[in-house]
């Protein structure tokens, strides 16, 4: 037994403690007041050895659990309540300053989880007795507790392989959605454990824990993108794995990816390339791309992940494991298939511009000209220069102007700027004929600007669809001249 807990027997503490001990441990009148001293002591200078006696037999459960097996318990005494509060709150407080040797814990957290289970059940049989503001603090200090507990060895074994652990942490974390934001409470250690209960032991449970909630879908996405995600890619892969595989998910999947999934996956992968298999929880995350390709949603994503820095966290993939073939694989398949899409999308093709040189600079390191990936990756930067020269060109003021492109989209042809139709309105819209004239003005595209256009009003910097409509034809016009030499 550990030393701290021999000094069980209050007639072994010393003897300044004594008659605070034997009052707080009979919950008499002055046990609430002696605890309070106990806790001030702890502020100051007193030995955690002489108070975790205290707490630990004040933690005791038993004489409410007899109370309350009949069949109508009393209501929860406030008395008894304070006590318990005071001594979680020591327990934080404690944990905080590390003065307590941790083995310690693996007796006072065992105690902690009765309290915790306890009152769960009791507010199952009688709701009206045990209310959410007695809950609350229970549920605040046991959390915080676990979470500090759960990050260490060998604490963590210990309390994963307490029975009915997880569905209490799970339960509780369910009851209290208003303290999945807040700072104080480390829910990353827990998030593992929470996802193992809510998805993996039955993906169902997502289904029925969303619907729990008004907007659950949200909160729980949020949770996911600010406590999981940034942990570890070991945390992310499983819950990935789950909602993946469900299709009632995907509605899901959509909200995740809304929340900005995509960018915490680029990041993971950058810190974790090392990490065997973090790439293809990155790529297999990207469920858009992997079907038909899904304009322009799938596009902004594309953006979002190079803003997160993808090419270096491809490059860096690809130079620790330059011969592991899944990585090598999916990497291989992103840089063929998925990011040439991106070079006719202004965002993207701005991000790229962005991070392209720090990336190529990273490629230069031996192991990664030697991975397989390398032939792949250099017909992707030979992409990515041509977009940089279309950049370039779309950003020239001074741009030659003996052609035009049309204006429909669909179309796209080349023409000498004398031969062109232009819109009566606005003048400045340029076509190869009436009737892709008529389509852009139908489908509404040409029907929205003509306005601004006509009253020389600029189009606004967030109107991206306009803008990127504009850059597509500059690249057409560029490619059009320079196959002309012109
Ligand atoms: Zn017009
Ligand atoms: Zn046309």
């Amino acid at each position: 037994m550990h030393p701290v807990l021999r000094l069980q027997n209050i007639e072994q503490a010393p003897p300044s403690y004594r008659n605070t001990l034997r009052d707080a441990l009979r919950g008499g009148p002055r046990a609430l007041s002696n605890l309070q001293t106990l806790e001030r002591g702890l502020a100051g200078r007193a030995q955690p050895k002489h108070v975790l006696p205290v707490l630990y037999a004040t933690l005791d459960p038993s004489p409410i659990l007899d109370a309350s097996s009949s069949d109508t318990p009393p209501p929860f005494p406030d008395s008894l309540l304070d006590r318990v509060l005071i001594c979680i709150g020591i327990l934080a407080t404690m944990l905080e300053d590390s003065r307590v040797p941790s083995e310690a814990f693996s007796f006072i957290w065992p105690r902690l989880f009765d309290w915790v289970l306890f009152i769960e059940n009791y507010h199952d049989s009688h709701p009206d007795l045990v209310g959410r503001e007695v809950r609350r603090p229970f549920f605040v200090g046991f959390v915080m507790a676990t979470a500090e507990l759960v990050a260490h060895e060998p604490t963590r074994d210990m309390i994963e392989a307490t029975p009915g652990f997880r569905t209490l942490i799970g339960r509780i974390w369910l009851s209290f959605p208003e303290s999945w934001d807040d700072p104080d409470i480390p829910w990353h250690h827990l998030g593992i454990l929470l996802m193992d209960n809510l998805l993996l032991q039955d993906p169902t449970n997502l289904r029925d824990f969303v619907a729990a909630f008004d907007g659950g879908e949200s909160q729980l996405a949020t949770f996911v993108i600010k406590h999981i995600a940034p942990a570890s890619i070991e945390y992310v892969a499983p819950a990935m794995d789950v909602i993946l595989k469900t299709q009632k998910n995907q509605r899901f999947m959509a909200i995740l990816l809304d929340h900005g999934l995509i960018p915490a996956l680029t990041r993971l992968v950058a810190l974790y390339a090392s990490q065997k298999d973090a790439v293809k929880y990155l790529v297999e995350s990207f469920p858009p791309l992997s079907r038909p390709f899904e304009m322009p949603r799938a596009l902004h994503w594309i953006t979002q992940a190079l803003k997160a820095g993808l090419l270096d966290a491809i490059v860096l993939a690809g130079t620790n494991y330059p011969n592991h073939a899944g990585t090598i694989e999916y990497l291989q398949w992103f840089l063929a298939h998925v990011l040439p899409r991106a070079r006719v999308y202004l965002p993207a093709v701005v991000q790229i511009s962005r991070t392209l040189e720090h990336a190529v600079s990273l490629a230069a390191a031996l192991a990664f000209q030697k991975s397989l990936l390398f032939p792949a990756w250099k017909a992707f930067v030979a992409m990515a220069e041509d977009s940089l020269q279309y950049l370039a060109y779309y950003s020239r003021p001074d741009r030659p102007r003996s052609v035009q492109v049309c204006y429909n989209s669909q179309c796209l042809k080349v023409l000498p700027r004398k031969s062109t139709k232009r819109c009566p309105q606005c003048r400045l819209c340029h076509y190869c004929s009436e009737d892709c004239q008529r389509i852009d003005w139908l489908d509404g595209k040409h029907r929205r600007e003509c306005g601004d256009l006509y009253s020389n009003r600029v189009a606004s910097p967030d109107d991206l669809s306009a803008r990127n409509r504009d850059f597509l034809r500059t690249i057409v016009e560029f490619e059009y001249m320079r196959d002309r030499g012109m």
